[in-house]
C-alpha cells in the first residue's frame, strides 16, 4: 500500500487537469451513512418505496418522516472530514480543477472546493411543488409534516429522486470534463448508479489515469482503474498529501 501511496502522489503531482468523481463514502467519516453497503440506508428501507418519485408524489408526509427529515437531521450539522478538506487542497496546490459529486450534502463546497457539479442536485435547497420557489433547507422546521412553502405547497428537495432525470447540463458538463482530464480520482462510489459510473470510462478512454479510492472494490476496479487506494476516503487523502507535501 505505501508504494501505491507513493505511485499515486507521483501521478498526481505530474498531473494539472484533476477531476474527482465522488459518492455516499467521502461523507461517510463525516456521519452522513452511504445507500449501499453495510449501515447504508437500504438496509432500513426499500428504496422504491421510499426514494422513487412515484413513491414521494403518492404520499409525501411518509416519505419525509421516514428518509427526507432524517437526512435533514444528519445534513444540518454535517462537516467536512479530510477527504473533504485534502480535495480542496489539491485544489489550492494547482492539481484539482473540478469535483463532480453524487453527493447532495454540499460538503465540498464548505471545504472550499470552488468547481463543484453536484450531478444529482442539492439537499440545501427545497423547492415548492406549486409556485416553485425555493427555500433554505437549513430554514425549514420539521414541525409540521410534510413542511410547507408560505403559499401552502408542500416542499420536495432540490436533488433527485429515483425516477428523475439528471439535469441535462450537469450531464454534458461532467462529459466534456471527464474527457478533457488527465486523472481522474475515484472516491467513495460504489460505480452501480448510471450514467455517473459511467464518467470514469470517459476519462480512461480519453487516456487519463483513473485512481480509485474505496475500502472496497467495484465493478471498475479491474476493468476501468488503473488501481485502488485500499482504505478510508480520509486517511488515504491524509496519506497522499503528506506524500505530495511533506512537513517541513
Ligand atoms: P453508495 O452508497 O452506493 O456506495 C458507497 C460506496 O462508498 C461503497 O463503494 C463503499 O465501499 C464506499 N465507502 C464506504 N465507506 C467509505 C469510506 N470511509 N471511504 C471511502 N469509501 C467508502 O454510494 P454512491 O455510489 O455514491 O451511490 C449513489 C447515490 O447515493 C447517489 O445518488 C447519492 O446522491 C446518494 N447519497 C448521497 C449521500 C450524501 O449526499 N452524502 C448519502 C447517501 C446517498
Ligand atoms: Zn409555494
Amino acid at each position: 500500500m505505501a508504494d501505491l501511496i507513493k505511485k499515486a502522489a507521483g501521478d498526481i503531482a505530474a498531473s494539472r487537469k484533476i477531476v474527482a468523481l465522488t459518492g455516499a463514502g467521502i461523507s461517510v467519516e463525516s456521519g452522513i451513512p452511504p445507500f449501499r453497503g453495510k449501515g447504508g440506508v437500504w438496509e432500513k428501507f426499500d428504496p422504491m418505496e421510499y426514494a422513487h418519485i412515484d413513491a414521494f408524489m403518492r404520499d409525501p408526509e411518509k416519505v419525509w418522516r421516514a428518509l427526507i427529515g432524517e437526512m435533514k437531521s444528519t445534513l444540518d450539522t454535517a462537516r467536512p472530514n479530510d477527504a473533504h478538506l485534502g480535495l480542496a487542497r489539491l485544489e489550492s496546490l494547482g492539481y484539482l480543477q473540478t469535483v463532480i459529486t453524487q453527493n447532495v450534502d454540499g460538503l465540498h463546497q464548505m471545504a472550499g472546493n470552488s468547481d463543484v457539479i453536484e450531478f444529482h442536485g442539492s439537499f440545501a435547497v427545497m423547492e415548492c411543488l406549486e409556485c416553485r420557489r425555493e427555500i433554505d433547507t437549513a430554514d425549514v422546521t420539521l414541525e409540521e409534516m410534510p413542511p410547507k412553502c408560505m403559499c401552502g405547497g408542500i416542499l420536495r428537495p432540490a436533488c433527485i429522486f429515483f425516477g428523475e432525470l439528471i439535469p441535462p447540463e450537469h450531464l454534458t458538463r461532467s462529459q466534456a470534463i471527464s474527457a478533457r482530464c488527465d486523472l481522474m480520482l475515484v472516491v467513495g462510489t460504489s460505480a452501480v448508479v448510471q450514467p455517473a459510473a459511467f464518467m470514469p470510462v470517459i476519462a480512461k478512454q480519453s487516456g487519463a489515469t483513473v485512481i480509485e479510492i474505496n475500502p472496497e472494490s467495484t465493478p471498475l476496479t479491474h476493468t476501468t482503474s488503473d488501481y485502488l487506494l485500499k482504505g478510508r476516503a480520509g486517511d488515504v487523502m491524509n496519506a497522499l498529501l503528506q506524500e505530495i507535501e511533506p512537513p517541513a
